[in-house]
């Protein structure tokens, strides 16, 4: 039986991580599922009694709280960037693993079907870590370096996600494909988000895709063809198959083949853009009329 921590300060954290390797604990939804069957033999640092929970706005940027859960994300009144964030946090599980679960620890699982990943790529979100040897911050996309891995220290601990403010007018969507409608793990998940220009044309797009690569993925080359386009539902009709082809890799599981799952990719692309631009298309309108 290893020690077990639950330290109410960040510093005293810090100084047990510093001190030598510690299974960190928070919402522990992905942590006991981990070790059913095999006693818990190591050393824990709990967190839950540190004050890292709560959504601040920054000026240029939101800080979301490490502590922060995917409840209290839904309930915060945030601007509609946020959307595709929240949709994810809809999908996670049910509302109990809502109510315990924490965005920090979906990254830091860094499992590669984790629903929080592609919204929080798609809002270009950073991550903010601290040990007893200082602060850094590091953009999720590199955080994020495989399944189940991670770019994070064995002394770290990340405190918080960054997301810088983008324009007024960004909106964002997320959608996810599983074997059912609720409780399940992603076959394939987008979260898209666009940022229009005064003509409502796209001035910039971020899609971010998950499942279907060890680590989920921005597909640049169709965000750069989306730039210009009007936006309307018509934005589904442009050339995606080859661009996602360029950064995907899925693999055969038991939730569904690598070939499915690349169709599935390329359908939930096409249903987000004319969701989403069709939804931007008559908010448009509608505030001009
Ligand atoms: C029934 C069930 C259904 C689920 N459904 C979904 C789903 O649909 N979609 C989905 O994405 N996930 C799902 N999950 C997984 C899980 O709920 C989420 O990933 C959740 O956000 C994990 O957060 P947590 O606080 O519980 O993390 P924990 O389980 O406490 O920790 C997860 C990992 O992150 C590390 N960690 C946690 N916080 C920090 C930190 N601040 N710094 C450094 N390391 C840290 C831990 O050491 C551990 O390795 C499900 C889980 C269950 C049990």
């Amino acid at each position: 039986m290893g020690s077990y921590l639950r330290p109410t300060e960040i510093r005293d954290a810090l100084c047990a991580l510093g001190a030598g390797p510690r299974a960190i604990l928070a919402g522990g939804t992905d942590f006991y599922p981990a070790r059913v069957g095999r006693t818990i033999d190591e050393d824990i640092l709990d967190i839950t009694a540190l004050p890292l929970a709560g959504i601040d706005d920054g000026g240029d940027h939101w800080r979301i709280g490490a502590l922060t859960t995917w409840s209290e994300l839904i309930a915060a009144p945030l601007p509609p960037c946020f959307d595709a964030l929240k949709l994810a946090a809809r999908e996670v599980g049910g509302v109990q693993i809502q109510n315990a679960g924490t965005i920090a620890g979906n990254i830091c699982n860094a499992s590669p079907a984790a629903d929080g990943v592609p919204p929080l790529l798609a809002m270009d979100a950073a991550v903010e870590l601290a040990s007893v040897r200082g602060e850094r911050s590091v953009a999720l996309r590199d955080f994020v370096t495989g399944n189940r891995q991670t770019a994070r220290a064995p002394d770290e601990l990340v405190t918080a996600v960054r997301v810088p403010k983008p324009e007024p007018g960004t909106a964002s969507l997320f959608l996810k494909l599983g074997a059912r409608r609720y409780l399940v793990i992603s076959i394939v998940m987008v979260a898209l988000a666009i940022e229009p220009d005064a003509r409502n044309q796209i001035f910039r797009a971020r899609v971010a895709i998950g499942a279907c690569s060890a680590a989920a993925q921005r597909v640049r080359a169709l965000e750069l063809a989306l730039i210009g386009h009007p936006i309307d539902a018509a934005l589904s009709t442009i050339a995606c198959a080859e661009h996602l082809q360029q950064v995907l890799a899925p693999i055969d599981d038991i939730r569904g083949s690598g070939a499915y799952r690349s169709d599935a990719a390329l359908t939930l692309v096409r249903r987000a853009l004319a969701e989403l631009g069709g939804a931007m298309r008559a908010r448009a309108e509608a505030e001009r009329a």
